[in-house]
C-alpha cells in the first residue's frame, strides 16, 4: 500500500495526551490513532518558540488538529501575544542568525529585547 491515502480527509480533533507515545524515549511522537502504523509529531514553526497545532501522520497522511492547552509545558502558536506579529518574528529570526558573531553584551541584548517582547501584556 503507498502512503497519504489519508491526506484529503478532514482534520481529527485530538488531545496529544490521549495518544500512545512511540517510545519512552519521546514525550512527542505517538502512534497515528487513524492508520495505527505511521507517527504523528509535534513540530514547531522555524521563526517562533511555540507549538504547531495542526500535524500529519508520517504514514496515511491524516491531518489531525491537537486540542490541549499545552504539550510538555509548550503552548500552541495560536496563544502567542497578538504583539508578536509575522514582521517582529522575521525580525528576530534574521537578528538570531548573526547572533554567534555578535559580542556578548549586543547577545545579551537581544536576548532582553525578545524577553521583552514575549513578556509584554497584551493590547
Ligand atoms: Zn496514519
Amino acid at each position: 500500500m503507498s502512503s497519504g491515502w489519508n491526506l484529503k480527509e478532514p482534520p481529527i480533533e485530538i488531545k496529544h495526551t490521549d495518544l500512545e507515545r512511540v517510545s519512552e524515549d519521546s514525550s512527542y511522537r505517538s502512534w497515528c490513532p487513524k492508520c495505527n502504523k505511521g507517527v504523528l509529531l509535534v513540530s514547531r514553526p522555524l521563526h517562533v518558540f511555540k507549538l504547531n497545532r495542526t500535524e500529519r501522520c508520517t504514514l496515511c497522511g491524516q491531518p489531525f488538529w491537537y486540542t490541549d492547552e499545552t504539550v510538555n509545558g509548550e503552548s500552541f502558536v495560536e496563544d502567542q501575544p497578538r504583539h508578536l506579529t509575522p514582521e517582529v518574528l522575521a525580525a528576530f529570526k534574521k537578528l538570531s542568525d548573526t547572533l554567534p558573531s555578535m559580542p556578548l553584551p549586543n547577545q545579551l541584548n537581544f536576548w532582553e529585547t525578545l524577553r521583552k517582547y514575549i513578556e509584554a501584556p497584551e493590547d
